[in-house]
């Protein structure tokens, strides 16, 4: 199969824009409990965890590992909301699917390795789960692309692209440059391909992801991943950029609005 023969339809069935949320990592089964009680299911609709973390230098936490896996398991039992986690290689996604993860998605240090993403797509063969490809960290589009193929070669029909910015050595107010440009020449060529923003990683920064949420929600990207935490300055990675459930749902009702007044 081709990426243009993927089909939009697995997110059409959200009425509103697809909200992917939770943890950086997955720190203890109560974090995520915790987390998952306080997201308002109409706004937020699919619960995110780390639990394989793939971390820029050695000595970062590093993830809780497989056991997340049955934290996971018990958010969507226990809130009936679809669970979302990254997978960075074959056995990580022979997992994930064991557990019944419904989201997984390839982290952007994976998806510069067609190598590891091939093995991936591999072990995913012919599923039925939805795949998200978070975008390579360095800007090169047809990496990105390439990805794509891997997997829809691999008979995935449930495909997404997370754009989470690019890698600079130049310091600029994000962590991660957006470089709008590059997402949206991959929306006009496979419009089929439904474009998910996280203004987490872009920012890097929690008073900066209401404007990049914005921006993405006007130039009608399908959805977005936002990262959230009950104690966010606590959180054992990505703190700085970590905000409260309470604190999205704003951002959703405000930039919702402030697109309508348009
Ligand atoms: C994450 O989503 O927590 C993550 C590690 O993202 P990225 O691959 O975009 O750095
Ligand atoms: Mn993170």
């Amino acid at each position: 199969m081709n990426i243009q023969d993927i089909k939009q339809d697995w997110i059409s069935q959200f009425e509103k824009p697809l909200v992917i949320t939770g943890p950086c990592s997955a720190e203890s089964e109560k974090q995520v409990m915790d987390i998952a009680e306080r997201l308002d299911k109409e706004y937020m609709q699919v619960f995110r965890a780390g639990i394989w973390k793939p971390r820029t230098k050695p000595g970062s936490f590093e993830g809780v590992g497989a056991i997340g896996l049955n934290w996971l398991k018990k958010v969507k039992d226990e809130y009936k909301i679809p669970i979302a986690t990254e997978i960075a290689n074959a056995s990580h996604a022979k997992l994930a699917l064991e557990f019944d993860v419904d989201y997984l998605w390839i982290g952007a240090r994976s998806t510069v390795n067609p190598f590891t993403v091939q093995e991936i797509a591999e072990a995913l063969r012919d599923t039925d789960k939805i795949v998200l490809v978070k975008n390579p960290v360095n800007p090169d589009l047809d990496l990105w692309i390439g990805a794509l193929e891997r997997l829809a070669a691999q008979g995935i029909k449930k495909l997404g692209v997370i754009h989470r910015g690019f890698s600079s050595h130049n310091k600029s107010k994000y962590r991660n440059n957006p470089q709008w440009q590059i997402a949206l020449e991959l929306k006009d060529r496979f419009p089929n391909i439904p474009l998910i923003c996280d203004p987490s990683h872009i920012t890097g920064r929690r008073d900066l992801i209401q404007e990049v949420a914005q921006q993405a929600f006007n130039l009608e990207y399908n959805g977005l991943m936002v990262e959230t935490h009950c104690n966010p300055d606590e959180a054992w990675s990505d703190a700085k950029q970590q905000i409260t459930p309470e604190e999205l749902k704003k951002i959703l009702v405000d930039i919702t609005l402030r697109k309508k007044n348009d």
